[in-house]
């Protein structure tokens, strides 16, 4: 019995639409070809105003922008930054999140986490944070979306830390 062709499943993937599909490739190869074109589209196309638009980073997180809605977006999330910051600043309490020791400092570890250390502790956590940075920076280098090393820079900082 033949497949029936069916979309199994409509989403976003690393800031493109993704479309899973059965029982279409092979039998109705013009179908595929509609659906490739319109997944690629969904890169270049700006998911808040429709405008034209490339696939961008926000905080981790790659979404299709046009210039505008990136700069909206990027400036919304840095608020969102800050606002937290100040949050954890006021609940610090000045322990080593390692030792315990009083008179420690909240340190950025990237990827939006804050957290005290001292000193002696800091200097451990350090190398393994400008590792990760530096991994998470190479692999975005050679990001393309729609090819098989597709990567999302949350996931992959997740998987480092
Ligand atoms: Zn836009
Ligand atoms: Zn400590």
């Amino acid at each position: 019995m033949p497949i029936k062709p069916e979309i199994v499943e409509i989403n976003e993937k690393y800031g493109a639409m993704v479309i899973d599909y059965r029982g279409i490739e092979g039998c109705f190869p013009e179908v595929s070809t509609i659906i490739n074109k319109y997944e690629d589209l969904s890169e270049k196309i700006c998911e808040v105003c429709g405008g034209k638009g490339s696939i961008k980073d926000v905080g981790g997180w790659l979404t299709a922008y046009c210039t505008s809605c990136y700069e909206s977006a990027q400036a919304e999330h840095e608020e969102m930054l800050a606002v937290r910051k100040a949050k954890q600043e006021r609940e610090f309490t000045g322990g080593c999140y390692s030792c315990g020791t009083q008179g420690a400092i909240l340190r950025d570890l990237g990827n939006e986490v804050r957290i005290g250390y001292c000193d002696p502790y800091y200097e451990k956590v350090k190398l393994n944070v400008e590792e990760r940075e530096r991994r998470a920076n190479e692999l975005f280098s050679r990001f393309k979306p729609h090819s098989t090393d597709r990567i999302c820079l949350r996931k992959l900082n997740k998987k480092f830390s």
